[in-house]
């Protein structure tokens, strides 16, 4: 995990599904998503978070936290929408970033997120460590948290 991963948004692109699809190259492994660098290495908004905020766009906050508006509706319905269905908040991200620093921020995703079996994070979208769970996205490509692992 990188400091390059972490998105104005407070999102971590490196437990989202299309940038983990994209660093092991899943679609070799015959199941299909989009690649995606993350948000600053691809150089623009995320097409996945719902609508562009023209700040982000044009590159003028680096967090959300130096924003007036912050949080404002656009993150509040982001950050509801990942803290109902993907186990993390946004907002909390970013407070304790702007509190903590990035260095430790890193420091606890990279705990809160490894698996247990090889050390690589888990994708926040699922649930699931791609390298060692495929198997279970392989057979129900809309599997997420709530669903028992068959
Ligand atoms: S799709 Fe969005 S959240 Fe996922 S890696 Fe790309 S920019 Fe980040
Ligand atoms: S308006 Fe401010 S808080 Fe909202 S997304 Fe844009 S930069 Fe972030
Ligand atoms: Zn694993």
């Amino acid at each position: 995990m990188e400091v390059n991963l972490i998105a104005p948004c407070g999102m971590n692109c490196g437990l989202c599904v299309w940038y983990q699809f994209g660093k092991y190259d899943l679609n070799k492994r015959g199941i299909h998503k989009e690649y995606c660098p993350g948000c600053i290495p691809r150089g623009e908004n995320c097409t996945h978070m719902g609508d562009k905020c023209e700040l982000l766009a044009e590159g003028k906050v680096r967090f959300c936290f130096e924003c007036v508006d912050f949080p404002c509706k656009r993150l509040k319905s982001l950050d509801k929408r990942y803290r109902t269905k993907y186990h993390l908040s946004m907002i909390e991200n970013l407070r304790f970033i702007q509190t903590e620093g990035i260095e430790s921020f890193l420091a606890k995703e990279r705990n809160k997120w490894r698996c247990e079996k090889c050390g690589r994070a888990i994708c926040c979208h699922n649930g699931l460590c791609l390298t060692c769970d495929l198997d279970v996205l392989i057979q129900n490509p809309k599997y997420r948290w709530n669903e028992q692992k068959q």
